[in-house]
């Protein structure tokens, strides 16, 4: 479930700019891809197409060969968990923000969403600097704690697709460690597309695309890619 394709893909935010200049690549169903490259190679744009932010000027982009233009948005959003750079929480409880995820999910679930993530002692808390009520503390949430939340949230969700968008790359090399491990228990059988701006951290994924000048300028593994450079 959740192969994406994007098929020649040409992309511009302004017209005397382009970013993506024919760019094809798949990613099988359960498989994970990464994308690396410079920065402002395009690779966020990539995320944001695929999720429908932008269009695409020419070419496709399918999901299970259905061409993500002809699915509606919300069962669109519905199929794609996105863990992106910064999240942004609500002003509310973690619980709270964990449950946006699926707000259908019971209690029990948001509890067991916040174990897999390692937040559990905090999701009663608010996050710092929001409305507290009396006798409630604000929580500082550091920039891997709120990593945290938004991986809570996609556990919770559970959608066949993930975008996982420079995840680690905010983080010390501590969390950055334990964060990747949480990720690898979810993207675990979901179709997973990895935006990232070091090969390192993309050790284990099925494909790494490396994109420059708004081509592909490299594919394989990470032993094919070490080899090459
Ligand atoms: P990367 O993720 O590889 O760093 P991005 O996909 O974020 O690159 O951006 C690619 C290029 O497109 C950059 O030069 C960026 O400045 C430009 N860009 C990104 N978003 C917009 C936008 N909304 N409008 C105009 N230009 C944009
Ligand atoms: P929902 O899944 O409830 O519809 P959104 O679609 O608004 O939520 O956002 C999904 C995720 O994508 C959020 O975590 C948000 O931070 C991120 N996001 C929202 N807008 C953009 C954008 N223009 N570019 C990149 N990421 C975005």
């Amino acid at each position: 479930q959740g192969a994406i394709a994007f098929k020649d893909v040409h992309f511009h935010y302004d017209p005397d700019r382009p970013i993506l200049k024919g760019v094809s690549f798949e990613v099988p169903a359960g498989k994970t891809v990464a994308v690396v490259g410079p920065s402002g190679a395009g690779k966020s744009t990539i995320s944001r197409l695929l999720y429908r932010f932008y269009d695409v000027q020419q070419g496709s982009i399918t999901i299970d060969g259905q061409d993500v233009r002809e699915v509606t948005q919300k069962s669109l959003r519905a199929a794609i968990g996105m863990v992106p750079q910064d999240t942004v929480l609500f002003n509310d409880t973690i619980a709270y923000n964990i449950r946006y995820g699926r707000p259908g999910a019971s209690d029990a679930e948001i509890q067991q969403a916040a174990e897999v993530a390692q937040i559990s002692h905090f999701i009663k808390d608010l996050p710092e600097g929001f409305d507290t009520k009396v006798g409630e503390r604000g929580l500082k949430l550091s920039g891997g704690e709120k990593q945290r939340v938004a991986i809570a949230r996609t556990v919770l969700k559970a959608p066949p697709i993930l975008i996982l968008d420079e995840a680690t790359s905010a983080l010390d090399t501590t969390t950055e460690h334990e964060i990747q491990s949480a990720l690898d228990i979810v993207s675990k059988n979901r179709t997973t597309l990895v935006i990232a701006h070091r090969l390192s951290t993309v050790v284990s994924a099925d494909e790494i695309i490396v994109l420059k000048g708004g081509e592909i300028a490299e594919r394989g593994s990470h032993t094919e890619l070490l080899a090459q450079n």
